[in-house]
């Protein structure tokens, strides 16, 4: 039996994951038992999850919201599901919106549990310090994230990384691969939030359509794969069937193909290193048509170059970027900014705010801190 908790239990990936372990219990020949939940605001799902979880523990972590009996509540309250229930050889998928998945999945590395990790800005502003806890602590650190679970999948037909020459992330392209600069100027938040392949949280959404979430997934590759900046490369691919590919050094190129559904990636990361029966959609290649591959236009999505210099500046440069980024995001979606104006600010903080070593999660929260109150203050000196 493995005991799974599950942070962000009520968002998109968190409710897929919750069916598929019941899947995976229904057909696989390992049984998954969920101990823990934890989600920002959503209680009454999570109190519906929990009883059928046999009233596992839950956090609540939005700062307003009610202290419940039998629940965690508040910021911390994520940290101190794990300190209280986690143990070695758990499996914890981290699926909590931002940096504020970033302590507790470290704190569940440091408890020995093996993480399923779909909160890609835990690795974009602590990928340092969280890979080495994790290659100290012994336990795998497995990506959910279409991208990644592709490369990972990928990398498995080959066993020397000298024989890797470079990954190609895909990107779809998001709501405005074909909108012009005009368009994007205009482009409202329910126009950015409505994703042509993918359904997904808002956040996430509307990094898609800045494709600033391409430029966090190469950072997390960096991490993930220990791959330097020029080894990563994205490409748009509007149909979202190539999750990514692998080219070696003698020309062979590996690429994972499979219909957009997330439940592939998350069951992926709960069985490997097994492949058992899958409960997502499957290809059906008959009709498939075609696949097609172009160029990131850098004029209208200038956010995909900032993961080159954030990979080489190091540090805390990735957290400067993830802060100002999730400001600026939230600001955009309460109509304060303009969808350009996201990833401006964005370049505009990593180019600004200082960055330092990496050294530690207080200076990693340091650096996110003073990055959001950098983002904080462009924004309001534009309303
Ligand atoms: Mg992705």
């Amino acid at each position: 039996m493995r005991r799974v908790i599950v942070l962000g239990s009520t968002g998109s990936i968190g409710v897929s994951t919750l069916q598929v372990i019941e899947h995976l219990n229904r057909e696989g020949e390992e049984q998954f038992q969920v101990v823990g939940l934890a989600a920002y605001s959503s209680q009454a799902l999570i109190s519906q999850q929990s009883a059928r979880w046999g009233n596992c523990p839950t956090a609540i972590t939005s700062p307003t919201s009610p202290v419940l009996p039998g629940s965690f509540t508040g910021p911390q309250s994520a940290l101190q599901l794990i300190d209280a229930i986690a143990r070695p050889g758990d499996i914890v998928v981290g699926a909590m919106v931002g940096a504020s998945g970033i302590a507790p999945t470290l704190a569940a590395i440091e408890r020995g549990c093996h993480i399923a990790l779909a909160n890609k800005e835990t690795l974009v502003a602590a990928g340092s310090i969280v890979t080495q806890a994790a290659r100290r602590m012994d336990v795998n650190l497995l990506p959910i994230d279409s991208e990644h679970s592709a490369v990972h999948q990928c990398l498995r037909s080959s066993d020397c990384e000298q024989e890797i020459l470079r990954v190609v992330l895909t990107a779809s392209g998001g709501p405005f691969r074909q909108a012009t600069l005009t368009e994007m100027e205009q482009a409202t938040p329910a126009q950015a939030l409505r994703h042509p392949t993918w359904k997904m949280g808002r956040k996430v959404s509307i990094d898609s359509a800045t494709m600033m979430n391409k430029t966090l997934e190469i950072i997390e590759a960096h991490w993930l794969f220990g791959l330097a900046a020029e080894q990563i490369d994205a490409v748009l691919h509007p149909q979202s069937i190539v999750h990514s590919f692998v080219e070696f050094v003698d020309g062979s190129t590996i690429a994972q193909l499979s219909p957009p559904d997330m439940k592939l990636p998350i069951q992926y990361a709960l069985t490997w290193p097994k492949r058992v029966l899958g409960c997502a959609k499957r290809l059906e290649w008959s009709q498939l048509g075609q696949l097609e591959f172009s160029a990131i236009d850098p004029e209208r999505f200038p956010a995909v170059s900032l993961a080159h210099q954030v990979i080489r500046a190091g540090g805390t440069a990735g957290a400067i970027l993830n802060a100002a980024n999730e400001t600026a995001v939230e600001a955009f979606l309460c109509g304060r900014i303009t969808f350009p104006m996201v990833a401006r600010i964005a370049a505009e903080a990593l180019g600004t705010v200082k960055s330092g070593p990496a050294s530690s999660l207080e200076a990693v929260l340091a650096a996110d801190a003073e990055a959001r109150s950098y983002a904080a203050r462009q924004i309001e000196s534009l309303v």
